[in-house]
């Protein structure tokens, strides 16, 4: 039978979805390149934003006919539990996000009996790790490693530790071996997973910090970058930020969401850290790796936001001058403190704030993607560009995609490109002759 996996939401569930499909193959299903060639249609879902839950049902309700089987797994699945089947007859199963090692036996279940099922139950930090344990079906160039899962941070906006649980890490020599395994098979970048992969090891007694994890995967041979996501501002600490400029592995880009410029809404969305206190890790990262790319994400109209918080935003951003920015105005997520709190604000001023948020934001990045051009930058090579045609697509150290015109087969290859031109959201580049490695 054929499967086909939908995926919602951030690189966590994009792993969680490979992950899903190396499971579902090894117990004989074949996986689906569309939903309409599929027998099981699975969606794996996030709802950290409501707009993305929102997709949920509507694409369950594009593909209910025709006798599919269809199955909800992530964060909303865990969310809703039982009334996800009592809103939608379609729904055959949901699984939870702490459940996914179950998920070939569910539909094994599920298949055979025709009844429809509901495993949401937290189980223990062991077993909700053992998805992680699935071996990858030979990804290109680069691999997603989920070293941990959870949060205890409990941000007053947040829904993750409901859906997701508390903190909890896998064990270093499992990751090790993971991906030493992937290097083993030609893997040459790894991306680290976790809701704050800052507080990695922390859990768990005798075993490795983030830090620590970092220096033993330099020395795995093969691999040739190191990226991570999520850092998070109170928990980053000095050891780690020194290794952007220590460790050769360790690509200098960083995402480090700041939420808000103002200590006010910083307090009331229970950040754990001030401005100051933010402004003062990107000073240091900034003296570890001069040419550090930094990412982050806000948000905007959080309830009691005023004009003056916003501009404290605004203020923040052309201070660091992020590469990139992922932005969001506030919508209020079930169980979490935030959506209680007094002053929530009318959609016109959170879509007002966002554009002129955003168009800040363009100009900056505009602005530090054409200051790239005449310099010489390392590339990995992901795949053909799908446009134009004769070019190939790769990313530099620090994170921005660049296409570049070029000839034979180079994936998985590293190579000199002297950057050309800038775009808003990638670069233009030559192959500098003889720098291929
Ligand atoms: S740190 Fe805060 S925003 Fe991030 S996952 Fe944890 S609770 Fe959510």
């Amino acid at each position: 039978m054929k499967v086909f996996i939908q995926t919602f939401g951030c690189q966590m569930n994009v792993n969680e979805s490979l992950k899903v499909a190396a499971l579902l193959k090894a117990r004989g299903f074949e996986s689906a390149s569309t939903p309409e060639e599929a027998d099981i249609v699975l969606v794996n879902t996030c709802s950290v934003r409501e707009k993305p839950e929102r997709k949920v049902f509507s694409f369950v309700g594009r593909y209910k006919s025709r006798g599919r089987v269809i199955g909800v797994m992530g964060c909303v699945a865990q969310q809703y539990g039982e009334a996800m089947l009592k809103r939608e007859k379609a729904i055959d199963f949901v699984i939870g996000t702490q459940n996914l090692h179950k998920l070939p036996d569910v539909l094994d279940d599920v298949l055979k009996s025709g009844k429809r099922r509901v495993e949401t139950g937290f189980v223990s930090p062991e077993d909700s790790l053992k998805i992680f344990e699935a071996p990858l079906d030979a990804p290109a160039v680069s691999a997603y490693v989920t070293i941990m899962q959870g949060c205890d941070r409990f941000c007053s906006y947040c829904i993750v530790p409901f859906v997701r649980g508390r903190e909890r890490s896998r064990p270093s020599g499992e990751i090790l071996r993971e991906i030493g395994d992937l290097a083993s098979r030609g893997i040459k970048e790894v991306v680290l997973l976790g809701q704050n992969v800052n507080r990695y090891g922390l859990n768990r007694e005798n075993d490795l910090t983030f830090p620590r994890l970092l220096r033993k995967i330099n020395k795995i041979e093969g691999i040739t970058r190191i990226r991570f996501v999520t850092s998070h501002p109170a928990s980053l600490d000095d050891e780690t930020i020194h290794l952007f400029g220590e460790l050769e592995t360790v690509c200098e880009a960083i995402h480090l969401p700041f939420q808000s410029g103002s200590d006010r809404v910083l307090e009331r969305m229970g950040r754990g850290y001030t401005r100051a206190m933010y402004l003062e890790k990107i000073e240091k990262l900034r003296k570890a790796a001069p040419e550090i790319a930094l990412s982050a994400d806000v948000m905007v109209g959080f309830p009691g936001e005023t004009d003056e918080d916003f501009r404290d935003t605004l203020d923040l951003m052309e201070t660091v001058r992020f590469d990139t920015l992922f932005s969001f105005r506030f919508t209020p997520r079930p169980m979490t403190r935030a959506a209680e709190l007094s002053g929530q604000l009318p959609e016109e001023i959170k879509l007002e704030r966002l554009q002129i948020l955003q168009d800040l934001q363009a100009g900056i990045t505009l602005e530090k993607n054409r200051a790239q051009a005449g310099k010489v930058k390392e590339v990995l090579v992901e795949r053909p560009s799908k446009r134009p045609r004769g070019f190939m697509m790769g990313r530099t150290r620090d994170n921005r995609v660049v296409n570049f015109e070029a000839t034979g087969d180079l994936v998985g290859r590293e190579v000199k490109v002297r950057i050309l031109e800038g775009y808003q959201n990638s670069l233009r580049g030559v192959m500098e002759e003889n720098h291929v490695y």
